[in-house]
């Protein structure tokens, strides 16, 4: 399973709600959580792997691996970090992105189960990143646009390679 990089439109579509949590969807759940141990990293979303449904898997440093389908975002505090961000669709391009510090989340596990998750720092960070991508948002959408430019620039430079 690869990863789509920047560029390809489906990164840029709305995931759809997963109307049925099957086998099928825990399975998916996996392969997602073997390519974050593979890619090392914090975080996948289903456009990545263009599956274009609402899941994303997250497996940070100090905390288990979890699986998010449907997720809402119920709060996000007022409290703003900057920090540091990246992302396996667009290798190699490192910013400061400034997102809440902690939020609320509700969704489903690969189980079918629904649950509600309080996650300050990294996790809330990741999490917020993650649900972006169902949107078809990335975080270099985050930055001033002359940053983003200058960073997209740079990226394009670096591909062609
Ligand atoms: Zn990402």
């Amino acid at each position: 399973m690869d990863i789509i990089t920047f560029g390809d439109e489906l990164l840029r579509q709305k995931a759809q709600k997963i109307e049925k949590i099957s086998a099928e969807t825990a399975e998916t759940a996996n392969k997602m959580l073997e390519i974050l141990v593979r890619d090392k990293g914090v975080g996948v979303a289903g456009p990545q792997i263009g599956y274009m449904k609402r899941i994303f898997v997250t497996c940070i440093a100090d905390d288990m691996p979890r699986v998010f389908i449907n997720p809402s975002i119920l709060e996000t505090s007022h409290n703003t970090v900057k920090f540091e961000e990246g992302c396996l669709s667009v290798p190699g391009v490192y910013a400061q992105v400034t997102r809440s510090e902690s939020i609320k989340v509700q969704a489903w596990n690969e189980k079918g189960r629904p649950f509600t998750l309080e996650a300050s720092g990294l996790l809330a960070r990741v999490i917020l990143h993650e649900y972006d991508h169902l949107e078809g948002v990335l975080f270099v959408d985050h930055l001033p646009e002359k940053k983003r430019e200058k960073i997209i620039e740079k990226y394009e430079k670096n591909k062609k390679k």
